[in-house]
């Protein structure tokens, strides 16, 4: 039975107790293995950080290969019930099981609990092997909308009868040619979905003095639900945070043009001017701004420091956000977490890997990163920052698991378990 108390949700905050009753769940294949270090990391850190006055009270509860060996479902209902009634909770990465009618255990939690946005920080730590020069230009938050766009499930099989009925539709209603053998996705995004989200984006942005937001969408091409996504945003932006932010057409607005009068107004109108000269001051406010996805993804490379909070539709998001993860050293570091309105679910952004089941091998850094998202989410940011300094520590001094000494030269690994042992005790030098 867990000591502590429950965090609750008054007047439009978050009240967290001293000793916060935390649902965990320990995830299968290596999730043991790093769940073990990872609370032995989150741990100390609590402990040093506020000197034995705050402490999580960490409660298990049960989904996958557990609570199916042990009360005969994957994903029983008393899990569910115990996130929405304890509000934050962490998991392990979780087998998808090949019978039961289970898309993906992470997928009916994310829609059962209305997980909106799935939040991936990607920054980048001293030490860890990447792809390019200049990693750490790359701190961004990824805001990806998590219910609706082609990953919405709404799909049908060439040949089927659903397939006959949508072209009849198609080609009969609207005058839509679809080919004979297609099989068929549909993609909605609605106003609804894409604002809440965008809200989220920009107060995140505005509670962790992020100086901008960018919607990255498709909508030059899918104007009605990609360029919608872009243009809600901006609806939601200017609606709700119309004293906290700046347009980059407003920015723009500021410079002279060429005349010294004239504003460079709408983008492209001077365009072949701009590459010399600044924008607008933007003062405290943050700048919202958009760009097409394919373009984004080169931005990620060429000019990594001129992006901040990032929001976009589910499909975008998702190739986007392991895109930028392999920039500053892969998805064995990356977190992530998955939020509603209030209830947040924090998860590394790997699977399972069962091949290393209880091999003690595997990397940790994903799953501890994800509780340093959890203690920002709660306000501990002391502790968060604890770990953050001490893990890249560690790394810096070439003790981390096999993953990263194979990309280093004459590293040998140490195991996850050690991982977590060197984190802790770089906290106290
Ligand atoms: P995976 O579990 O992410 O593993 C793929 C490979 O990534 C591993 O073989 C390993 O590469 C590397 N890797 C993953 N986690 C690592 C870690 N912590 N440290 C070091 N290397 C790590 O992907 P998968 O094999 O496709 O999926 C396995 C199961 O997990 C499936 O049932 C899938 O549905 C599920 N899954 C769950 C989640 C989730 O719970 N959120 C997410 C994705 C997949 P090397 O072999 O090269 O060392």
């Amino acid at each position: 039975m867990s000591s502590g108390e429950k965090i609750r949700v008054e007047e439009e905050r978050l009240i967290v107790p001293d000793e916060p009753i935390i649902p965990y769940i320990e995830g299968d294949g290596i999730g043991p293995d790093i769940m073990r270090a990872s609370m032995m990391v989150w741990n100390a850190a609590v402990e040093r950080a506020y000197g034995g006055k705050r402490k999580i009270s960490w409660k298990e509860i049960l989904a996958g290969e557990k609570a199916t060996a042990q009360l005969g479902q994957p994903l029983p209902q008393e899990t569910i019930d115990a996130i929405k009634e304890y509000i934050v909770a962490i998991k392990g990465p979780l087998t998808t099981p090949v019978a039961g009618g289970y898309r993906s255990l992470n997928v009916s939690m994310r829609k059962i609990l209305d997980l909106y946005a799935c939040v991936r920080p990607v920054r980048y730590f001293q030490g860890v092997p990447s792809p390019v020069r200049h990693p750490e230009k790359l701190n961004i938050v990824i805001f990806r909308e998590n219910t609706e766009d082609v990953y919405a499930g709404i799909e049908y099989k060439e040949g089927s009868e659903e397939v006959a009925k949508l072209r009849g539709f198609l080609e009969d209603q609207l005058g839509a040619k679809v080919r004979k053998d297609s099989g068929i996705g549909i993609k909605p995004i609605s106003r609804f979905a894409t604002q809440r989200l965008v809200r989220k984006a920009i107060r995140y942005a505005a509670d962790n003095g992020r100086k901008s937001v960018t919607f990255v969408h498709k909508g030059n091409i899918m104007k009605f639900t990609e360029g919608a996504f872009k243009e809600w945003g901006y609806e939601l932006a200017l609606k709700e945070f119309r004293d906290k932010v700046i347009t980059e057409d407003e920015l723009w607005d500021q410079v002279k043009g060429p005349d010294g009068v004239t504003p460079m107004t709408k983008p492209g109108a001077f365009a072949h001017l701009r590459g010399g000269k600044e924008a607008g001051n933007p003062g405290e406010r943050i700048v919202v701004k958009d760009r097409i996805a394919d373009q984004m993804f080169q931005q990620v490379l060429t000019r990594p420091n001129e992006y901040d909070v990032i929001a976009l539709p589910n499909l975008n998001g998702d190739y986007l956000s392991d895109a930028c993860a392999a920039q500053v050293g892969g998805l064995g570091i990356a977190p992530g977490a998955n939020i509603g309105d209030w209830v947040a679910l924090f998860e590394p952004t790997h699977g399972s890997a069962p091949k290393y089941r209880g091999m003690d091998k595997v990397n940790p850094s994903s799953l501890i990163l994800s509780g340093v998202m959890m203690l920002r989410y709660l306000g501990w940011v002391e502790a968060a920052q604890l770990i953050e300094v001490a893990l890249e520590k560690t790394i810096m001094d070439r003790k981390v698991t096999y993953d990263l000494a194979r990309q280093m030269e004459g590293v040998s690994p140490i195991k996850t378990s050690e991982f977590g042992q060197e984190i802790v005790r770089r906290m106290d030098s």
